[in-house]
């Protein structure tokens, strides 16, 4: 099996590259929209659809009229075709499952953002030198931070506020098998912490992060007050940008210390099956027996709601998958119904079992502990059961 994985890094460009990257990133931003307005014109005037493949053929014929798009060579004018060709695609897939997705749109110069090279003409990678060569562009200077692994088989060179990365895809990445441990672990999404384990321990986001989202609300006030089009304005409109781009980092190191340890340290980790988990996630009404109802915690599972979004559980999930799948370990997932009313002790399941957000002591055996941690156990069992069973099946 052919693994791929996408690494990303920092171009240093000198003040020259750098024009040339955005000038590059102009004349695509031209290309796409000429390209949106064929398909569109061609539709509305002659009821006639226009390919990828009808489109690159034309390429030949477009670089006679107008060479300065073709600066950068041939393989990234395709790349933005295709990126064209992907926007219809969502477009078309989106219409055929019943919804009413808007047409592709012309893009704004300032908001075009990256260009892709779809094959592996154009570009080379000299990682002795830490330089990628670009066509048209130079030798750009590149940060690895972190070796490359596997064959480079494509890149995309964007821009996020005043710096530029790549990121290249690399296929035949060899895995890279860890050590058994003889640990396993279950992983539960925390109403208290933002993940518990079955080993008792729990993750908080951690201090900066709230110092990060106060920063970013202190930024987008500060927006709020600027005149439309003042030079104060645009500079407030950066810093918001830069705000949330360090909100986002410290989410996504969070998420990477956490699954690598997480990986490091166990054979299996059984995770919770998110699609049933969206389901089970509102809590029942509580009639209180004077007519009224007593609190459900609703407000509570709101802000869990917002915490699971701003804690990235999706990328944490994903990290976990490919880690897992580099490491050689096991990941289960499973489905996360009663996990947190059972007792992970005697079994007993009931809904008075949970005393409040944080604990949580069971009517049958008097069993008391965290209520994430117990969770996380009823994860880790169901996970382990799942196992058995499947091994079972295989060996019928
Ligand atoms: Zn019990």
């Amino acid at each position: 099996m052919s693994r791929s994985r996408t690494y990303r890094y920092l171009l240093q460009p000198t003040s020259r590259q750098r024009t040339g990257l955005e000038r590059m990133c102009l004349s695509q931003c031209e290309l796409y929209n000429a390209a949106l307005e064929e398909r569109r014109g061609a539709w509305a005037w002659e009821r006639r659809s226009v390919s990828y493949v009808d489109q690159c053929r034309t390429l030949t014929e477009t670089r006679e009229v107008r060479p300065d798009l073709f600066k950068c060579g041939v393989t990234v004018c395709r790349g933005t075709l295709k990126r064209l060709e992907w926007a219809f695609a969502a477009f078309y897939r989106r219409c055929h499952s019943g919804e009413t997705p808007g047409y592709p749109r012309f893009k704004a110069a300032s908001r075009f953002d990256s260009v892709q090279w779809e094959d592996t003409k154009g570009w080379g990678l000299d990682t002795d030198n830490k330089r990628l060569r670009l066509h048209g562009i130079g030798h750009v200077k590149l940060r690895m931070h972190r070796p490359l692994r596997g064959t480079p088989k494509a890149i995309t060179v964007s821009r996020q506020g005043k710096r530029w990365w790549v990121s290249i895809r690399c296929a035949d990445v060899p895995a890279q098998p860890l050590p058994a441990t003889g640990h396993s672990v279950g992983i539960d999404l925390g109403v208290c912490a933002l993940v518990a384990t079955s080993d008792g321990e729990l993750v908080s986001e951690g201090r900066f992060a709230k110092r990060g989202r106060n920063r970013l609300a202190g930024a987008q006030r500060a927006l709020s007050t600027k005149r439309r089009g003042s030079m104060h304005r645009r500079r407030a409109c950066e810093a918001v940008g830069r705000a949330h781009r360090k909100v986002a980092n410290q989410r996504k190191d969070l998420a990477h210390q956490l699954s690598r340890q997480l990986v490091n340290d166990h054979d299996l980790i059984v995770v919770e099956d998110l699609r049933v988990a969206q389901m089970s996630r509102r809590p029942k009404p509580r009639p209180n027996g004077k007519g009224g109802f007593d609190s459900n915690g609703a407000r509570a599972k709101a802000g869990l709601n917002r915490s699971i979004a701003d804690a990235g559980w999706g990328m944490l999930r994903s990290m976990l998958v490919y880690k897992a799948e580099d490491g050689g370990r096991e990941l289960i997932a499973v489905d996360p119904r009663h996990t947190s009313l059972r007792c992970a002790s005697c079994g007993h399941t009931e809904s008075e079992n949970r005393l409040s957000q944080a604990v949580f002591r069971c009517r049958g055996c008097g069993h008391r502990d965290h209520a994430d941690v117990n969770a996380a156990r009823n994860i880790l069992r169901a996970g382990r059961a799942q196992r058995a069973s499947a091994r079972a099946g295989l060996g019928n």
